[in-house]
Parts: C-alpha cells; sequence; structure tokens
C-alpha cells in the first residue's frame, strides 16, 4: 500500500518536472527525505573534493598578496591564511562526518560568503584597480558557490543575496568609481547571481529529475522481483494442500540427490496413500474429500522435524516425503508419526452427523532408504516405496511398510550375482513394520 502510494508519488513528480515551466524543486515529504537519504553521501565527497580545491585556490591569491607588499598586504595574508582558511578546512573536513543537511549546506554557504565578503574588505579603499578586483572576487565567489558546489537552491540564494547585499554596500562607500562605474559593477555582480541561480536552478532539476527516474526503475525491478518470487512460490505450490507440488517435487529431488551423495549421507523416502479414498469421496462428496487431503497433508507437514525435511503432494491422494540424511529407522519412525496423527486427527469433522457412518482416515506409508551414488538414480528410491507402499495396501492398509531399493542398471554388472539375487528377493519381499512403535 505504502509502497504503491510512494509509486504514485515518483511518478507524479516525474511528469511535473519534466515539464517546460518553472517547478519547485522540493518533493513530497517522504520522497524528499530519500532522495537527501540516498544522495547526501555522493554528495558530501563530492563537496569536499571541490572544498579541498576551493580552499587552495583561494590561498594561492596569498603570492598575490605578498607582492603587493606593505602592512596591508600582511593584514590580507594573516586573514587569508590564519582565519579563513582553518575555518574552511574545519567546515570541509565535518563535512566527511555526514553532518545534517542544514549544517552541510548552510555551512559551505557560510565560508564562501565570508571568502567574497573578504575580499571586498580587501579591495576597498585601496584604488580604483582593487575595487574592479574586489567586484570580481565577488562574482568569482557567487559562481562557485551556484554553480562549482551547487548548494541546495535556498542556500545558493541566501548565499548570493548576501553577497549581493554585501557588494552594494561596497559600492556605496567607495569613493574611487563614479557613479555610472559603480551601476556597471553592480549591474555586473546582479547578473552574475541571476545566470549562476538559472543554472543552479537547472542543475538541480536535472539532478532531481534523474534520481526520480532511476528510482522508478528501481521500483519497477523490486515489483518485478516480488511479482517473479509469488509466480514461483504460486507455481511451486499445490493450491490444494499447500505443499509443494509435483513439479517442485521434482526439482527439488534433483538438488537433494546431488546434496546428500557428495555429503555421503543417506537419503529416505516415504511414500503415502490415504486408504479407501474413493468410498470417502462417495460417501461424502469431493468437497469432504478435498477437506481431507488438506487435513492430512498438513498432519505430514507437521509431522515432519528436520530443517531438510520436505513434503509434496505426488498425485491424487498420494503424498510424498523426502528424508535427507535420515537412515531407515529414523524413516520408518517418521511415517509412522504420520500414519497415527493421520489416525488419530485425519478426518474433518462433518456439519450433518446424520450424512452417514463414521469414517476414519488411515493412510498406508511405503518406507526406502538409500545412499545416493553417480550409479544410482532417485527414481530407484522412489519406486522402492512405492512399492512398500502397496505392500502396505496389501497387508492390510493403515500400516508402514519398507521395501529395499534395487541397485540401478548401471550398477548391476559390479555386483556379484549371488548379491543381485539376494537383493531381488529382499524386494519382493518387502519388510512389513506393523504400527512400528515410536521410542
Ligand atoms: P486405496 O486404499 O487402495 O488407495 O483406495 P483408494 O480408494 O484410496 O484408491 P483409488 O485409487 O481407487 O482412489 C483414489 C481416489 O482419490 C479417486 C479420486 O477420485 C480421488 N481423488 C484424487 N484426487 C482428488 C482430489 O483432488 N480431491 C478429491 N476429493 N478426491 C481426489
Ligand atoms: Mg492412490
Ligand atoms: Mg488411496
Amino acid at each position: 500500500m505504502q509502497t504503491t502510494s510512494i509509486h504514485n508519488q515518483v511518478v507524479g513528480e516525474i511528469e511535473r518536472l519534466s515539464g517546460r515551466r518553472f517547478k519547485w524543486l522540493t518533493l513530497p515529504a517522504p520522497l524528499e527525505e530519500r532522495f537527501e537519504r540516498d544522495t547526501a553521501q555522493k554528495r558530501v565527497m563530492r563537496l569536499w573534493h571541490e572544498g579541498l580545491i576551493g580552499i587552495i585556490l583561494f590561498d594561492l591569491f596569498a603570492l598575490a598578496d605578498y607582492g603587493i607588499g606593505g602592512n596591508h598586504s600582511w593584514m590580507a595574508i594573516f586573514l587569508r591564511l590564519g582565519v579563513v582558511t582553518p575555518l574552511a578546512l574545519i567546515v570541509n573536513a565535518s563535512l566527511r562526518r555526514k553532518p545534517s543537511k542544514a549544517y552541510r549546506e548552510g555551512s559551505i554557504g557560510f565560508i564562501i560568503c565570508l571568502v567574497g565578503l573578504l575580499h571586498l574588505y580587501l579591495g576597498s579603499d585601496q584604488g580604483v584597480a582593487s575595487t574592479a578586483y574586489a567586484q570580481v572576487g565577488v562574482i568569482v565567489a557567487i559562481l562557485f558557490a551556484n554553480v562549482v558546489m551547487r548548494l541546495r537552491l535556498p542556500y545558493a540564494v541566501a548565499t548570493s543575496v548576501i553577497l549581493l547585499a554585501g557588494d552594494m554596500v561596497f559600492l556605496q562607500t567607495d569613493r574611487f568609481l563614479s557613479d555610472p562605474e559603480k551601476t556597471m559593477g553592480l549591474m555586473l555582480t546582479v547578473c552574475a547571481v541571476m545566470i549562476t541561480l538559472i543554472a543552479n536552478y537547472s542543475i538541480g532539476r536535472e539532478e532531481r529529475f534523474g534520481y526520480l527516474i532511476l528510482l522508478r526503475h528501481e521500483m519497477q525491478r523490486e515489483e518485478l522481483a516480488y511479482v517473479n518470487a509469488e509466480l514461483h512460490r504460486i507455481s511451486s505450490r499445490d493450491n490444494l494442500t499447500g505443499l509443494a507440488n509435483r513439479h517442485s517435487f521434482e526439482a527439488h529431488c534433483a538438488t537433494l540427490w546431488q546434496q546428500t551423495m557428495a555429503a555421503g549421507a543417506p537419503l529416505s523416502a516415504i511414500l503415502i496413500d490415504i486408504d479407501k479414498f474413493k468410498a470417502v469421496n462417495d460417501l461424502r462428496g469431493h468437497l469432504y474429500g478435498d477437506k481431507v487431503l488438506a487435513r492430512v497433508a498438513s498432519l505430514v507437514q507437521q509431522s515432519l522435524r528436520g530443517k531438510d525435511d520436505f513434503a509434496a503432494r505426488f498425485g491424487g491422494e498420494e503424498f510424498v516425503v523426502l528424508l535427507p540424511d535420515v537412515t531407515e529407522q529414523g524413516a520408518l519412525i517418521v511415517a509412522e508419526r504420520i500414519r497415527k496423527m493421520v489416525e488419530v486427527a485425519g478426518a474433518p469433522a462433518i456439519e450433518n452427523p446424520l450424512m452417514g457412518p463414521i469414517m476414519a482416515t488411515t493412510v498406508s506409508c511405503g518406507v526406502a532408504t538409500c545412499l545416493p551414488s553417480e550409479d544410482d538414480c532417485i527414481e530407484s528410491l522412489l519406486e522402492a516405496s512405492d512399492k512398500a507402499m502397496y505392500a502396505a495396501k496389501r497387508a492390510g492398509r493403515n500400516r508402514v511398510c519398507s521395501g529395499l531399493v534395487a541397485p540401478s542398471k548401471s550398477a548391476a554388472p559390479r555386483t556379484e550375482p549371488s548379491e543381485r539375487i539376494h537383493a531381488q528377493g529382499e524386494l519382493s519381499r518387502p519388510r512389513i513394520v506393523q504400527k512400528v512403535v515410536l521410542p
């Protein structure tokens, strides 16, 4: 909900800023905060670098001051190197400590004002040339604030106004220039202020516009990733029971087989089939049958304890459980837990008790275990558990049976004939584990 409203705001602001007319740059509060948060770090680093260059250039003028000579020049050097430079360095260093926006923009504006006003002060009362240079000094300071440092617009405006006011006072008190020359000087400063503020506005607008476009891309990417994940979730789940469906079971099988083979660990499978389920459907209807399926699926899931145990709907009323790193004995215990839980809680309540006789829900489980290897495949494990499940059916249902995995064809030549006969014999006579007692 909140994401949607931010997304709408981003789209709205992109539209607003892409228009031709003048538009205020400030974005709606949450977007403005986000813009500040996302851009602050990069901005601080840029201001720090460019600030350092500015300080070096400012200090180079000490050479010119020295060249002029005299008391005034020593005072200029002292004010330049002893007062303004240390202050500027302190502000510059503090930028790296991620200050607030007001401090960051305000302190830079303050130092630039100091530099501009210092030039006016040093140029006052010294002659025509000094007066003219002082004016140029102010214009350079305005350029530096609005175009190089690109202070945020309100701070750029404030800095420009202070410097312009200083220039007006300076020209007012100057006694070397004629009135038309003063007007010319003032007009130059006003022009510099106007032009650089327009540039500052344009750059700020472009920056925000570019940021919003990127943000929209980012949001679309996130949305796409979410929709993809949701699609994947929906396509990998069985609608009715919420368990993994056959498709994702097969994908998981391959991974699990490789993992257990790499770890040299056993892999067990349990095949679970609901007993006489057709009769349940016939007597209670398919909707009730669906409830039974969902209940049994939930009980199967609840019976699993291991973090890697995996349950899926295998077919109509059949479920399969894969237990990595679980021996046959462990798998029999899990299967028995499932059987017991279904026996106790597998039948959902019926709305109308007069609907017919009580029908308990039970399941028959077939268990098989193998040690995955390159020569084998998971199909033989599933086949063995399937055969064991049918053995449980034949033995009377509502019970757990285990079977042996037949050696694969590729592995067969390596086994001795006598061993193979033994293995086949074992498989055709699955061991019947009737209601294994839980420890
Ligand atoms: P057995 O004990 O031998 O397994 O008997 P059974 O009746 O459970 O086996 P059978 O294979 O004869 O019947 C399975 C039934 O499961 C038939 C089919 O209608 C039902 N079934 C399969 N999928 C669904 C489903 O999604 N919902 C419902 N309600 N029934 C289903
Ligand atoms: Mg079946
Ligand atoms: Mg069945």
